[in-house]
């Protein structure tokens, strides 16, 4: 199979691998931020991606999948973030310094979610983790944070710890392990790896109540496409109960799943939420909202010296700079005028996975899809997991692999390994395309 598709590429994407190659000396790998760990063998150099196509430097147009992980809501090249765009850079990038964009941004997410008091921006969702976790360490004075496994915060040591791939311990009571080699083992071992959805997590929880400065979560957890209201509930409970800071990571499913986010939703409130993706419109743009109590340990009391002591700093050079405001401006209030995008998106996520399953068991291939609103993923395996570890272990990824290479030989592209995600700019026609793409390509798979 890899022969048949090394030709199959050098024919259709010949530019794409020699720029890759020779970019190389220079660069990692000119993709997406995955090249690291999960190298593309056939890596696509794009000239250009508009709506949800996006076209290579050969010349082939795709349907695109991936959302870029989740910014591009609208689409990409989208009219309204174009302009909005165009007029902030035409007044200077600005950053360090008060400008419209960013106090209308913080206005328009605060009134978004009821949680959301007061805004922190960032560059990107890692800094927007680090930031809450920062503050509810300051605002407790405790190190430990509680996180679940499977659930990745960012490329931060302690967002990754136990997020992916490998696990250890028992189901019940994992340990933390380092996501990443380089990551510092203090910060590792100060990290309470829980298993979501588990009642044992709550046992747990209550063994360890007095070193906790936090519990961080994704409410929807991306990799299970999942929203677990009961879980949730009982999670702010128990923070509420021993005045612990419940953070929600809403990095991924902030404005994606509805116009606010997961949250919303599932009807629980958490004490800070972790923002990213969407709310930079395509640009680089994190943020930390929630209660003023919390948010404001971080604000300054007007003298350095007291600050030093008794505040929380969080700043960084372009957090809140005018062009990734100006372009999450210009999205959330596109969305906010446009809330039937989420209906849309949800019926046509609704459509596509049930296609999609309905064919893989036309075709007697043990498939999983799962999807909630506008985010999919396959797993190839027998069964449905109720557990990340389980679902990780259960699942072929060479066959997930080989899915991405087959559909891309039909015109769509989806990443290797990766959540996948519709867009506003999807239609009916697109979604038939990949379904038929689909098709396709596992007869081949299986051929
Ligand atoms: N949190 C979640 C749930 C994510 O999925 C991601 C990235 O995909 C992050 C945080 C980190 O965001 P960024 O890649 O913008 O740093």
């Amino acid at each position: 199979v890899k022969q048949k598709f090394d030709r199959y590429f050098q024919e259709t994407i010949p530019r794409s691998l020699q720029v890759t190659k020779s970019a190389k000396q220079h660069l990692v790998a000119p993709t997406h931020f995955d090249r690291y760990f999960f190298p593309s063998t056939y890596p696509l150099v794009v000239k250009k991606a508009y709506g949800c196509k996006i076209e290579d430097i050969d010349n082939n147009t795709y349907i695109d999948v991936s959302c870029g992980y989740g910014p591009h809501i609208l689409g990409y090249a989208h009219p309204v973030i174009n302009e909005a765009l165009q007029k902030a850079s035409q007044q200077g990038s600005i950053n360090a310094l008060g400008h419209f964009p960013e106090i209308e941004l913080a206005k328009i997410i605060s009134e978004a979610f009821p949680s959301a008091e007061k805004v922190i921006f960032s560059n990107s969702g890692t800094e927007a983790v680090i930031q809450a976790l920062r503050i509810c360490r300051a605002y407790r004075k405790k190190d430990m944070i509680a996180k679940f496994e499977g659930h990745y915060h960012g490329f931060s040591d302690q967002g990754m710890v136990s997020s992916w791939f490998r696990f250890s311990g028992q189901k019940k009571n994992p340990d933390p392990i380092a996501g990443t080699l380089g990551s510092v083992k203090s910060v590792v071992n100060n990290t309470l790896v829980l298993q979501y959805g588990d009642p044992g997590a709550l046992e747990q929880l209550l063994l360890r109540k007095d070193e906790l400065a936090a519990i961080i979560c994704e409410p929807l957890p991306t990799s299970m496409a999942k929203i677990d209201h009961e879980f949730l509930q009982q999670l702010r409970e128990f923070c509420s109960t021993h005045d612990i800071p419940l953070i929600f990571d809403e990095v991924v499913s902030g404005f994606r799943v509805h116009y606010g986010g997961a949250q919303v939703v599932a009807d629980v409130e958490p004490d800070l939420t972790c923002l990213g993706k969407i709310i930079g419109g395509g640009l680089p743009c994190g943020a930390v909202t929630g209660k003023k109590e919390l948010i404001d340990v971080a604000k300054s009391s007007g003298d350095p010296f007291i600050d030093y002591e008794q505040k929380t700093f969080v700043g960084g050079t372009m957090s809140g700079n005018s062009l990734s405001c100006a372009a999450g401006l210009a999205t959330l209030s596109y969305l906010r005028e446009n809330k039937h995008i989420y209906e849309q998106l949800h019926e046509q996520t609704n459509w596509l996975t049930t296609q999609l399953e309905e064919i893989a068991q036309n075709n007697k291939i043990s498939l999983q899809v799962s999807g909630y609103g506008s985010i999919f993923s396959f797993t190839f395996s027998h069964k449905k997991s109720k557990f990340y570890r389980e679902k990780q272990s259960g699942s072929n990824f060479k066959a997930n692999l080989a899915l991405a290479y087959y559909m891309r030989k039909h015109g769509i592209y989806m990443p290797e390994l990766h959540t996948l995600m519709l867009n506003a700019a999807h239609n009916m026609e697109d979604l038939e395309k990949i379904t038929a793409a689909f098709e396709k390509s596992l007869c081949e798979m299986t051929a």
